[in-house]
């Protein structure tokens, strides 16, 4: 795709041997698109390797390259540790339960009844008749790691190894949103650009 890009930044590295340069690039096609990037560019190869430009808090800013790696290692681990915690032993009892629970309810509207009570559908109840095909069905289709704290105080089974882990996984998914810090002085303030 081809694309208009203006210059809205360009500044000397770190070590001084090089550029910081950062484009505000468009689409040139005539339709309407809320698509628009930015090229971000160090021009120094000393500087390229250890740092990286990235954008955070309507902001570009010069982090360090180690930083970035870190974050994205707890991204990896994080993602890595959701999936597998789907497939525990003890998640596979608790849903097994739900399950028992979900088949034991005498009518669709009991179901409906009891899961919105629980937060777990948000669905009306004509939407939700539209889509039930049984409870296991509805396990496999609805159940993700954001709600499995709803399912265990639903059922008011806390297993503790479960608890401990969805805490740990909590705690992980917050420092990976941390904010990081910036190495010296490559600021560029985006945020008008975001409206464009
Ligand atoms: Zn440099």
């Amino acid at each position: 795709m081809s694309s208009d890009c203006t210059e809205i930044y360009r500044s000397p590295c770190i070590c001084g041997s090089g550029e910081v340069i950062v484009e505000f690039c468009t689409p040139d096609h005539p339709w309407p698109t809320k698509s628009k990037w930015f090229n971000k560019s160090v021009t120094c190869s000393k500087c390229s390797s250890e740092y990286r430009l990235i954008e955070q808090d309507d902001k570009i800013t010069l982090v360090r390259k180690s930083d970035v790696e870190k974050r994205e290692a707890r991204r990896d681990e994080y993602s890595k540790r959701c999936n597998d915690l789907l497939t525990w032993p003890e998640t596979e009892k608790v849903l097994g339960q739900l399950e028992t629970l979900l088949d034991d309810q005498p009518s669709i509207a009991a179901c409906h009844r009891l899961l919105h009570k629980s937060a777990l559908t948000s669905e009306s109840y004509s939407s939700f008749c539209r889509k039930w095909n049984g409870a296991d069905e509805w396990i496999e289709d609805n159940v993700h790691l954001y709600n499995l704290g709803k399912i265990i105080d639903l059922l008011d089974k806390h297993i503790p190894l479960l608890v401990d882990e969805m805490e740990q996984l909590e705690k992980l998914r917050k420092e990976q949103d941390e904010f990081i810090p910036y190495v010296g002085e490559h600021v560029i303030d985006i945020s008008h650009y975001q409206e464009w």
